[in-house]
């Protein structure tokens, strides 16, 4: 599981100095699929690459697995972020590389032997549907293939988290849905703790558990999915 305990990010210093976020908590279990949705400037990406351990939070913490992660010292992050697999907007892929070779990316750099790297990737595509596509280069492959390739890629080094940061953004509902439900399987089937950020609030409740808003770096509500629909 991940939990976040007060995790503050400033910008700047003196007069200068901007409170990005501003104390957030919140934990997600294992098997739970947690939304944090907000406006644009409300501090989504700053959040998301706090959790990646790209940035430092200037106070507060990163807590995975009970481990603090972000208070390691540097030579101890690269092997950290291993336990937090990300997919970004719009996937990310290199365009040189095919489906399975993206999704070997994370295996090679580790310096994973050839036969294990093959055998992962072939049960990776598998997993993502998309075992008949596994020699496409991307510019072959559908938005929502790209994505799932990207998932793949994500989740190639084992990660006990899943990071998904404006993942389903800019794809049509249809194919949203569909990562939606291949989210939702790997949550139940990987019993990974998916933290789902997002500006889209038709998404977070197609595929969220619970729900944090934030606005102006502070979460002003949170709750489970269920309650709040039925609030509104
Ligand atoms: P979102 O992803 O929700 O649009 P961001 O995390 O990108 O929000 O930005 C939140 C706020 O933090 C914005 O007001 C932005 O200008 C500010 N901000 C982001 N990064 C920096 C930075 N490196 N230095 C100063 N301010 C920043
Ligand atoms: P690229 O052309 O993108 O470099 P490669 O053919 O070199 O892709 O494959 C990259 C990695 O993916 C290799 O480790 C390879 O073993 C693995 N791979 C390629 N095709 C498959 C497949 N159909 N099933 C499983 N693994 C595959």
């Amino acid at each position: 599981m991940i939990r976040l305990d007060q995790l503050t990010k400033v910008y700047g210093h003196g007069a200068n100095a901007v409170t990005v976020l501003d104390k957030l908590d919140f934990a997600v279990d294992s098997g739970e699929i947690f939304a944090v949705v907000g406006p644009s400037g409300a501090g989504k990406s700053t959040l998301a690459q706090c959790i990646n351990l790209l940035e430092r939070p200037t106070s507060g913490s990163v807590v995975v697995n009970g481990e603090d992660l972000s208070s390691l010292p540097e030579k101890r992050l690269r092997e950290a972020r291993r336990r937090i697999g990300t997919v970004f907007q719009s996937a990310s892929l290199f365009s040189r590389r095919t489906a399975a070779g993206n999704i070997a990316m994370p295996l090679e750099y580790l310096g994973v032997e050839p036969r294990e790297i093959k055998a992962r990737v072939g049960e990776l595509l598998e997993r993502v549907g998309l075992a008949h596509r596994a020699n496409h280069y991307p510019f072959q492959l559908s938005g929502g293939q790209r994505q799932r390739v990207g998932i793949a890629r994500a989740l190639a080094l084992r990660p006990s988290v899943l990071l998904s940061d404006e993942a389903t953004s800019g794809l049509d509902p249809d194919t949203t849905r569909s990562v939606v439900s291949l989210l939702r399987e790997l949550r139940d089937d990987l019993d990974l703790a998916v933290v789902f950020i997002t500006h889209e609030m038709d998404t977070v409740l197609q595929v969220a558990d619970s729900v944090a808003r934030l606005e102006h770096g502070r979460i002003i509500e949170s709750g489970r999915v269920v309650d709040l629909l039925t609030d509104h």
